[in-house]
């Protein structure tokens, strides 16, 4: 029992020591849209030894926002659509955030929420499929593309998110006319005219850092290294400032 204790202390350290960090442990919510999940979870794996990932469906994941809850996992990543939301349950969801904990929000995660105003104040962005009122401005139902060769380009250089990212090919879907918050810091965007300009930003909502990326509808983006290399900071850049 004692050699055991032993071995397994052993190998608890050298993993420690080998990666130097304490892996950042991300929670996925999804739910409300299909996707390909045996290729997104390889996308997740991929991405090193030092971020481990569990996944939580709504409206089970609501859960998740308890006070409780929260030392099980560092970082959301949002790639849900989920719409139906109680009360309490926009209660528990804000104030986790609020209190610090930090946000990666993919693709079709911007079109969730339809009817509940503080989840587009915390991403930063809303993509409509109804004639919308945000901030006193009328927006009307968006619209979407699939399968587009499009080039991102890197706009923030130096920023932990997009550094050693240049510009690049994707082959996603993209979506056009929703809202992006004034003041966000925008890190991608693209030309393309069946897409809105910003296709990518960051922006703090009290205490988190938000990192919002509106690729990642198919396999092609999983696989895209570009999009991994994005992804992967944008989840370190959202746990550690760096
Ligand atoms: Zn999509």
């Amino acid at each position: 029992m004692k050699t055991l204790f032993i071995t397994l202390l052993m190998v608890f350290v050298t993993t420690f020591a080998q990666s130097g960090v304490k892996p950042i442990r991300i929670l996925v919510v999804t739910g409300g849209h299909a996707y390909k999940t045996e290729q997104f979870n390889q996308m997740l794996a991929r991405l090193g030894p030092d971020i481990t990932y569990e996944i939580a469906g709504f409206p089970k994941a609501f859960d998740m926002f308890l006070p409780e809850n929260r030392d099980k996992y560092d970082v959301l990543v949002f790639y849900h659509m989920w719409q139906k939301i109680t009360d309490a349950q926009e209660e528990v969801f804000a104030e986790c955030i609020s209190q610090g904990k930090p946000v990666v929000a993919l693709h079709h995660s911007i079109c969730a929420f339809d009817d509940w105003p503080e989840y587009w104040n915390i991403i930063g962005g809303k993509y409509c499929h109804k004639p919308t009122n945000i901030k006193g401005k009328e927006y009307q139902p968006c619209s979407y593309i699939h399968d587009v060769h499009f080039n991102v380009k890197v706009t923030e250089i130096e920023h932990p998110v997009t550094k050693g990212v240049s510009d690049f090919e994707i082959f996603d879907e993209t979506y056009k006319g929703y809202y992006v918050e004034e003041g966000v810091t925008p890190l991608l965007t693209t030309e393309d005219p069946s897409s809105n300009s910003i296709i990518g930003w960051t922006k703090k909502y009290n205490k988190a850092r938000i990192v919002v990326l509106q690729s990642g509808h198919d396999v092609p983006t999983f696989e895209n290294p570009h999009f991994r290399k994005l992804l992967k900071q944008a989840v370190i850049f959202a746990s550690t400032g760096k």
